[in-house]
C-alpha cells in the first residue's frame, strides 16, 4: 500500500453537487479533493435539462408552496456567480435561454390565464402578447398562450467545465469497486483507502491490488445515485436513498429552432406535458431534449413505442415543424434523492451526516447553492481547516489516480 495522505475533506461525485461544493470549500481555505467513478457529469448533471427554476413549475398545482417559495431566491444567486459578483465566480459560463416560458394552447387559455393572474404570483409571471413572441412560437400556425417565467437554462457542460477547471488539480478519478472506509477509535470517518490501477506513473508495488489511503475529518458523498453504495460502505444507518425513474427522449435536426418552454396538459397538473430545451450537438446541429410527463409515463416503454409517442406529442403540439427525416434517442435516468418517507420528492436540498460522513442530495440542479450554504455551515467549527498535507497529498495522487475528464451529454455518445 501507499503512504497513506491527507486533507481536510474527501468529496464523492463529480455532478454538480460536489464540483460546486468542492470550489465552496476551496474557496474558504478547506484543503479538499473529489474523487469521481467515471467522468465528471455523467449521470444525472449533463442528463438535467439544465433549467434553472424559479419555482413556478411546483406551484401549477394550484398554490404556491414551500417548495416554490424556497427556489424563486435562486436564479438571482446563479446569475450573480454568472456575472462574476456572486459566491463562485463563473463568468464566462454560456447561457443557453436567458428566458423560459409556459406554452398553452387556446383551450385552455382562461384557465391559465386565471391562475397566473392570481395575486400569489403577480409579478412572477408575464403574459408575453403575440408581437413579442420569440423566432420559434412567432412561427406557430395554431393559436396559443406563452407566459414568460422567471427561469431560465444554463449550458450544463460549460458550468461543470468552468468549476472543473478552478480546480482541477483537486479531482481524480477512482474505481467505485474498489473504495474501503475506516474509522477512528471513536468510531468516526478517519480515512478512505482506495483501489489504484498498477501501470500508472508512480505505483511502485507492482501488485495487482496496489492500494491509495487518504486521510480526512471528513468525507462527504455528493454521488446521486452512487450514495447508496457509500452509505452501505461506510456502515451509516441514518442516510438513505430513493430514486425516481425517467425516459428522457431527444431528437436532432439541422435547423430546429429555439425552443425552451413547458407545454401546459388539458389536465393542468404539476408535471407538464412537455418541457423542452435546446442544445448544440458537437458537430453543431440542434437538438431538442424532452422531458416532463411524456420521460415520467414512458418509463419501461420501449424505445421505439416512446419516440413514436414524442413524434406524436410533437405534432400535436408544434404543427408548423417539420421532423422529418431527424435522428432520435432515449435513454432511461433515475432521479436519486434523500429517501422520504412517502417515496414523494423533497421539498429542497437535503444532506445527513453521520459519524463525520455526510451524505447529500441537491434535489435538482438548481438548488446546489444551497445544499453547499447548508453542508459549509454543518463543517464550520467542527473541521480544522488546513490540518491535511494540502499540496504535499494532491501532487502525490496525481502520481497515483488519473484525472476525471468531462463526460458527454447523451446524444454526443
Ligand atoms: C432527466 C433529468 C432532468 C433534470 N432537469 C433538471 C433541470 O432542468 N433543472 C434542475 O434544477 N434540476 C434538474 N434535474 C435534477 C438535477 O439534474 C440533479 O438534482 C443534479 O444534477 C444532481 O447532481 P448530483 O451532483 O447530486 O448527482 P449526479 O449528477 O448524478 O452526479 C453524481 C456523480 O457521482 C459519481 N459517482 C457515482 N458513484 C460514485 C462513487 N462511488 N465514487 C465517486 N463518484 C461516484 C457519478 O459518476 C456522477 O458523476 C434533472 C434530473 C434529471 C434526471
Amino acid at each position: 500500500m501507499n503512504a497513506p495522505y491527507s486533507t481536510d475533506i474527501v468529496v464523492f461525485g463529480g455532478g454538480i453537487a460536489g464540483l460546486w461544493l468542492l470550489n465552496r470549500l476551496r474557496d474558504e481555505g478547506y484543503d479538499a479533493v473529489l474523487l469521481e467513478a467515471e467522468g465528471l457529469g455523467a449521470a444525472q448533471t449533463l442528463a438535467s435539462q439544465g433549467i434553472i427554476h424559479g419555482g413556478l413549475k411546483y406551484a401549477l398545482g394550484g398554490s404556491v408552496t414551500d417548495a416554490a417559495n424556497t427556489i424563486a431566491a435562486l436564479p438571482a444567486r446563479w446569475r450573480a456567480c454568472f456575472d462574476g459578483t456572486g459566491e463562485i465566480d463563473l463568468s464566462g459560463c454560456e447561457v443557453r435561454s436567458e428566458r423560459y416560458y409556459m406554452w398553452s394552447s387556446a383551450s385552455y387559455r382562461s384557465k391559465i390565464k386565471a391562475f397566473f393572474g392570481s395575486k400569489s404570483l403577480q409579478g412572477r409571471v408575464e403574459s408575453v402578447p403575440r408581437k413579442d413572441f420569440p423566432p420559434f412560437f412567432a412561427q406557430a400556425t395554431v393559436d396559443g398562450s406563452l407566459y414568460a417565467l422567471p427561469d431560465f437554462a444554463v449550458d450544463t457542460p460549460s458550468l461543470l467545465s468552468l468549476l472543473h477547471a478552478r480546480y482541477d488539480e483537486s479531482i481524480f478519478k477512482i474505481d467505485p469497486n474498489g473504495i474501503g472506509f475506516s474509522r477512528d477509535a471513536s468510531g468516526n470517518a478517519n480515512s478512505v483507502t482506495l483501489r489504484i490501477d498498477t501501470g500508472l506513473p508512480n505505483d511502485t508495488s507492482g501488485s495487482e491490488n496496489s492500494t491509495v489511503s487518504i486521510q480526512a475529518q471528513r468525507m462527504i458523498f455528493c454521488a446521486g445515485k452512487g450514495n447508496q453504495a457509500l452509505i452501505d460502505a461506510a456502515g451509516l444507518t441514518k442516510p438513505a436513498a430513493q430514486l425516481r425513474p425517467l425516459n428522457m427522449v431527444w431528437v436532432k435536426k439541422t435547423g430546429l429552432g429555439s425552443v425552451f418552454a413547458h407545454c401546459i396538459g388539458e389536465d393542468f397538473s404539476l408535471t407538464p406535458k412537455l418541457t423542452v430545451t435546446t442544445h448544440i450537438a458537437d458537430d453543431g446541429v440542434p437538438v431538442w431534449y424532452l422531458g416532463g410527463e411524456i420521460a415520467e409515463s414512458g418509463v419501461g416503454v420501449p424505445d421505439d413505442e416512446l419516440i413514436e409517442r414524442a413524434k406524436r406529442l410533437l405534432a400535436d403540439l408544434f404543427p408548423w415543424v417539420d421532423l422529418s427525416g431527424a435522428q432520435w434517442g432515449c435513454f432511461a435516468i433515475d432521479r436519486a434523492e434523500a429517501k422520504m418517507a412517502d417515496g414523494s420528492r423533497p421539498d429542497g436540498a437535503l444532506f445527513i451526516a453521520e459519524d463525520g460522513y455526510i451524505a447529500a442530495w441537491p434535489t435538482k440542479l438548481t438548488l446546489t447553492p444551497a445544499l453547499a450554504d447548508g453542508v459549509l455551515s454543518e463543517l464550520e467549527g467542527n473541521v480544522t481547516k488546513k490540518r491535511g498535507d494540502g499540496t504535499h497529498t494532491l501532487d502525490a495522487l496525481a502520481q497515483l489516480l488519473p484525472k476525471a475528464t468531462l463526460a458527454k451529454a447523451h446524444w454526443d455518445r
